[in-house]
């Protein structure tokens, strides 16, 4: 029988992405190979309990949701990920996954919204960006860069451009909690005329970084 390893399964508002303020079941996979130095769901690296399918898809159905969105640690480092997917969109789940870009998202289900981390230099990851991951990026799906200086928004800009991203997908600026002024990010963002949107973390200002919320 498949399984996985799960940190933990709950329901929320979601916080981040074009899907922002929508009701959301989030199932939190254990696990990531990159360790970028502002993550705060460190806790996902080992913790975890190993679960079958049928108990994944039996605990999402306490809810009355639709949404679910695939989170981590990194999602797709356990092999059995796809699967899951395949099943839940099956079930008439709406599908999003939250992943860095450090695995390949060939193969993934095409009903399933990618948001895609491309890791900044100042994030401690970008050697680990996987440079071709973008070209199985759909229309529907956005690409996230968490900003925490002024040099990871250049280096974005000039990613977005080199790859022409905005003929791909949607874009997304995030600034690095603590570490970027929202401010500062909006007004290079304004003055460069981006078609990029400015992200905040909504479940950070209704819960304050609580866990499981
Ligand atoms: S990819 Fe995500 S989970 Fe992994 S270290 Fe970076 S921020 Fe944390």
């Amino acid at each position: 029988m498949s399984n996985l390893i799960i940190n933990e399964i709950f329901y929320s508002i979601q916080g981040e992405s074009l899907s922002a303020g929508l009701p959301t079941i989030f199932i939190r996979l254990t696990g990531c190979p990159l360790r970028c130095q502002y993550c705060d769901t460190s806790y996902a690296f080992t913790e975890g309990r190993k679960m079958s399918f049928q108990e994944i898809i039996d605990d999402i159905k306490k809810y009355n949701c639709k949404n679910i969105t695939i989170t981590g640690g990194e999602p797709l480092s356990q092999k059995n990920t796809k699967q899951l997917i395949d099943q839940l969109v099956d079930l008439n789940y709406e599908i999003s996954i939250e992943t860095s870009n450090a695995i390949s998202i060939e193969g993934l289900h095409e009903l399933v919204t990618v948001v895609l981390d491309v890791k900044t230099p100042d994030s401690g990851e970008s050697d680990n960006n996987i440079i071709n991951n973008y070209k199985f990026l759909k229309k529907t799906d956005q690409v996230k860069f968490v900003i925490c200086s002024i040099d990871d928004y250049e280096w974005s800009k000039n990613y977005i451009i080199k790859h022409d991203l905005n003929n791909i997908c949607k874009i997304l600026m995030s600034p690095s909690d603590g570490q970027m002024d929202i401010r500062i990010l909006a007004e290079n963002m304004l003055s460069d005329n981006i078609e990029a949107r400015l992200q905040t973390q909504l479940h950070k200002i209704i819960w304050n970084n609580e866990r499981g919320r």
